[in-house]
C-alpha cells in the first residue's frame, strides 16, 4: 500500500546524517530537533502553536483533556472513522455521539450534527477522512451557534487546504479550536516510528496542552493538573524535519497518482472514484473507491492480492457496529450511508512514489477482474 523505502532512499544522506547527529548529541528527549520541528511546522501550517506528542491518538486525547471536558459531556463524531477518534472520547468517560457521513466525501454530515446536539454537547470532532477536509464551514457555523468546541482529526489530511466561501483559506487542522495529527509512518507526513502533534491558535489552550502532555507539570516535580507522558522523540523530530520540506511534493505526487486512477476508471460503471470536494484540496491519504453492489468485493481483493497488488478495506466495520462500542442508542440501520460504505469501499495502493508502470498494472488488473466477472 505504501513504499516507504523508495521515499527514504531519495533523501537518505540527509536523514542518515540527521539521525546520527541526534545520536551523537545524546539529546534524545526534548532536544533541539523537537523545538526546531515544532517551529517549522507552525510556519508551514500558519498556526501559532504546535505541540508535538507521542502519536495521533494521544494528540486527540490531550486535545479533549485540554478542553476540560467532564464525564457525561457529549462529543459528536462520525461513525465512519478509524477507532482512535472515538476511543479517546470513551476513555475519558465522555459520551461519543455518532453521526452518519456524506456518501461522496466521507466527511460527517452537518445536518446530522445539528440534529444530534443536546444540552450536554460540548464538542464536535470532524475527521478529515482519506485526505480531504470535512465540511468545515458548516461545522464551524454550527459550533459557533451552539457554543461548541471543534477538534479536527487531521491524521489523514496534513497539508490539505480548506477554502471558505469568502475566499479565505486555511490548512486542515488549523480551522477549529484544536487540530490533532499523527506522524505514523504511512501517514502523508510520517516518521520512522510513532509521532503526533496538536495544533492551536489559542495561547492559553496551547499552554495547557503542553502542560498536560508533560505529566501536568508547570515546574519540574510540581503537578498542577493530571496529565500524561506524551513526547515526540528527538530522532523522530529529526526525520520529520528532513521530510517536511517535501510534504507538498509528496501530496502532489499522491494527487497525480489519483488523477491517473480517476482517468483509468472513468468509464468503468462498477467503480465510483473518489469525489473531490469543492472547498478542500485532497491529499489522498487513501484512494478509496466504491464498488457497485453486484460485484463481489472479497473476490476482487483476493484477485488483486494474487497479482501482488495490495488492496485494503478502510474500514470494514462502522464504529457503531464494533463490539467495544455497542450502545443501545445505535443498531444496524442507524447510519445507512456508513453501513453501505463499509460494505462497498476498497482502497488501492497510494503513496508518493507510485510509478506510471505500477499504476498501469494496477488499473489493468482491476479492469481485468471486472471484465472476467461479467463474462
Ligand atoms: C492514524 C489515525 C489516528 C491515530 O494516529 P496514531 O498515531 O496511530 O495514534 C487517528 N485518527 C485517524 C483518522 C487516523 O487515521
Amino acid at each position: 500500500m505504501v513504499d516507504l523505502l523508495s521515499q527514504y532512499e531519495k533523501i537518505q544522506d540527509q536523514v542518515d546524517q540527521a539521525i546520527t547527529n541526534v545520536v551523537r548529541s545524546s539529546a534524545y528527549i526534548n532536544g533541539p530537533e523537537v523545538k526546531s520541528f515544532q517551529a517549522e511546522l507552525e510556519e508551514y501550517l500558519g498556526v501559532k502553536h504546535v505541540i508535538p506528542c507521542a502519536n495521533g491518538t494521544d494528540a486527540l486525547q490531550i486535545a479533549m483533556m485540554g478542553l476540560g471536558l467532564r464525564p457525561g459531556d457529549e462529543v459528536i463524531t462520525a461513525t465512519f472513522t478509524y477507532v482512535a477518534t472515538a476511543e479517546v472520547i470513551a476513555l475519558l468517560g465522555l459520551t461519543p455521539v455518532l453521526v452518519d457521513v456524506d456518501e461522496d466525501t466521507f466527511g460527517l454530515n452537518p445536518e446530522q450534527v445539528k440534529a444530534a446536539i443536546t444540552d450536554k454537547t460540548k464538542a464536535i470532532v470532524p475527521v478529515h477522512l482519506f485526505g480531504q477536509c470535512a465540511d468545515m464551514e458548516a461545522v464551524m457555523t454550527i459550533a459557533k451557534e451552539h457554543n461548541l468546541y471543534v477538534v479536527e482529526d487531521t491524521a489523514q489530511a496534513i497539508g490539505a487546504d480548506y477554502k471558505f466561501t469568502d475566499g479565505s483559506q486555511k490548512k486542515a487542522g488549523t480551522i477549529g479550536d484544536i487540530g490533532a495529527t499523527s506522524f505514523f509512518p504511512s501517514k502523508n507526513l510520517g516518521c520512522y516510528g510513532d509521532g503526533g502533534a496538536i495544533f492551536t491558535n489559542d495561547d492559553d489552550l496551547a499552554k495547557k496542552l503542553r502542560i498536560i502532555a508533560n505529566h501536568g507539570q508547570t515546574v519540574r516535580y510540581y503537578h498542577d493538573m493530571i496529565g500524561v507522558n506524551s513526547r515526540l522523540d528527538s530522532i523522530q523530530a529529526a526525520v520529520l524535519r528532513c521530510k517536511l520540506p517535501h510534504l507538498d511534493t509528496y501530496n502532489t505526487n499522491r494527487r497525480k497518482a489519483a488523477d491517473f486512477y480517476d482517468a483509468a476508471f472513468a468509464d468503468v460503471p462498477e467503480l465510483k472514484t473518489p469525489v473531490r470536494a469543492a472547498n478542500s484540496s485532497h491529499v489522498f491519504h487513501q484512494y478509496t473507491l466504491q464498488l457497485a453492489d453486484a460485484v463481489d468485493r472479497n473476490a476482487l481483493v483476493e484477485y488483486l492480492s494474487s497479482k501482488n497488488i495490495p488492496a485494503m478495506i478502510y474500514y470494514p466495520v462502522a464504529l457503531h457496529m464494533q463490539k467495544a462500542y455497542q450502545d443501545e442508542r445505535y443498531q444496524e440501520g442507524s447510519f445507512p450511508v456508513t453501513e453501505r460504505l463499509v460494505s462497498r469501499v476498497f482502497s488501492l495502493p497510494m503513496h508518493s512514489e507510485l510509478e506510471e508502470e505500477q499504476l498501469t498494472y494496477i488499473t489493468t488488473e482491476v479492469k481485468n477482474f471486472l471484465k472476467n466477472q461479467k463474462s
